[in-house]
């Protein structure tokens, strides 16, 4: 699987296909609470990337790395990238997700 955080081309959440998978039970259910999770994200932010306010080509960004919570909170418990608060991802889409990476140096 391609990972959003490694260089290269980063993928768009296709957004009708996570609004069908959702509901579709013969997927399993760790991948149905997943794309729950990224439905509910993306509704915090309205559907919109939260820096240029498109609504197209939108990905999720975790605004922190889970290793830098982990250290925060000094947790280990922390085992899933999509269990975490709301508040810990955004609504990016492509290209202000790759500036972001680009002005961290990722
Ligand atoms: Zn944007």
């Amino acid at each position: 699987m391609s990972n959003n955080h490694t260089f290269g081309i980063m993928q768009f959440l296709n957004i009708e296909y996570i609004k069908k998978a959702v509901n579709d039970h013969t997927l399993n259910r760790t991948v149905r609470l997943r794309h729950k999770a990224k439905l509910k994200i993306l509704s915090k932010d309205n559907y919109r990337c939260v820096v240029c306010k498109t609504t197209e080509f939108l990905t999720i960004d975790h605004i922190k790395r889970v290793r830098d919570i982990k250290k925060e909170r000094n947790s280990n418990a922390i085992n899933s990238r999509w269990k975490l608060p709301l508040e810990y991802y955004q609504v990016l889409c492509v290209s202000c997700h790759q500036e972001k990476n680009r002005i961290e140096g990722q």
